[in-house]
């Protein structure tokens, strides 16, 4: 198992970025070995099986240049603007966590108004909460009302191990018109099943591939991105398994993946160099969940340069105590707006990306949350505020998401 010591980490940056003189110049990330293409990959890429390679040249040339929905491929320029972190039905009973003492009473009373501020601050302690499958009808306004705010687009994040349900999304993209791109792939290793843990890297990678040129779930409905792609820190042996089965399906496929990392600031990292080496396209590739993982600025810019998407997704989770990882202040938005200026001084503007991660019944409007609309409605009128002009804006919520889906 890979773990990188504080001297490891700095080894391997300095040669990620060709030595001591290899960092980025002129304010655009454009200096890191990982970024600019002449300069020889530092892992070897292993090069994809010829015979599967051949099996999906023609397979594949539909999706090139395109973007992959649940209602079949658009044209790039009809995206619009896109939340790239959501989900709009699933299950996170996997991730239930026991209430404080005391108060163990409210894990199974049903959401009620004054349970609001409390639920907000245990989002994962009341059961109810987690299933947010149940309210398709709550979802499907919010997305009609996300539409109107100026939304053109979600990435519906929900793997295997979430209760994916295509059926769903293609339901609610062809009801409200806001395009829907699906995940392919798996979440975190407490949700792998038996048969999940006991298939070879081959086997998962075929898995992956079938979802995005064939179907998920049995349906003939196709994913348009691998992801999220579950991780914890330090990467098990199965979720490591997964992370290669899903760079070996991004080499044939060129498409968008995704990743969430564990808890940890070394676990972005971990995970990038695993994607890497097992022949993954770093510059097609988010890393989310940012907010919560990497506090320290130095360490935030050093991973910003190898190259990836770098995603603030948890806009509108503000509480005091993180219930998954206590040690962690979760950044208000204010925070997360500072940070996003803080990158794009540095160069990252068309690295950056933007979501909630709503994925509890507690963020719906229905439930007194802050909804789909949160951040059309909120969070960039605040952005203008704090001086990144609505180009900027327009960046994050177009140009990169746009960038990012086309499959290549
Ligand atoms: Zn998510």
């Amino acid at each position: 198992m890979l773990i990188l010591r504080p001297t490891a980490r700095r080894a391997w940056l300095a040669r990620l970025r060709g030595g001591p003189g290899g960092r980025r110049s002129s304010g655009k990330h454009g200096g890191g070995a990982l970024n600019t293409k002449p300069t020889p990959r530092v892992w070897e890429r292993k090069k994809p099986r010829r015979k599967e390679h051949w099996r999906n040249k023609v397979e594949m040339s539909s999706q090139r240049g395109k973007i992959q929905t649940v209602l079949g491929l658009i044209k790039p320029s009809q995206l619009g603007s896109t939340l790239t972190h959501e989900h709009l039905t699933m299950s996170f009973s996997c991730c239930y966590y026991p209430p404080p003492p005391g108060q163990e009473e409210l894990s199974e009373k049903s959401i009620e108004m004054k349970n609001l501020f409390w639920l907000k601050q245990n989002p994962y302690s009341n059961k109810e909460n987690l299933l947010l499958y149940q309210e398709t009808d709550a979802v499907r306004e919010e997305l009609l009302h996300y539409k109107a705010a100026g939304g053109g687009a979600i990435v519906e994040n929900t793997t295997t191990g979430l209760m994916r349900d295509m059926k769903t999304l293609k339901h609610l993209a062809e009801e409200t018109g806001v395009h829907i791109i699906a995940g392919a792939g798996f979440y975190v290793d407490a949700t792998h099943s038996p048969e999940t843990r006991a298939m070879s890297v081959e086997q998962l990678t075929d898995v992956i591939i079938n979802e995005v040129l064939n179907g998920a779930d049995g349906t003939d409905i196709k994913c348009g991105v691998i992801g999220e792609i579950g991780c914890s820190w330090p990467l098990t042996e199965s979720e490591n398994k997964v992370v290669q089965a899903t760079a070996h399906a991004q080499s044939q496929l060129g498409c968008p993946v995704i990743i969430h990392p564990g808890r940890h600031s070394d676990s972005p990292f971990q995970i990038m160099r695993v994607l890497q080496e097992a022949g993954g396209d770093v510059s097609k590739t988010v890393m989310s969940h940012l907010d919560r993982t990497i506090f320290d600025e130095k360490k935030l810019l050093e991973f910003a340069q190898l190259g990836c998407y770098l995603e603030y997704d948890l806009f509108g989770t503000e509480f005091l105590l993180y219930q998954m990882c206590p040690d962690i202040d979760m950044p208000s938005d204010n925070e997360r707006i500072l940070r996003i200026r803080m990158l794009i001084n540095e160069g990252y503007e068309d690295k950056l990306l933007i979501a909630h991660d709503i994925h509890t019944k507690n963020r719906l409007k229905k439930y007194g949350g802050h909804g789909y609309s949160h951040i059309l409605e909120n969070i960039v009128p605040k952005m203008l505020v704090r001086g990144i002009s609505q180009n900027q804006i327009n960046q994050l919520l177009v140009a990169n998401p746009k960038q990012w889906l086309t499959f290549k």
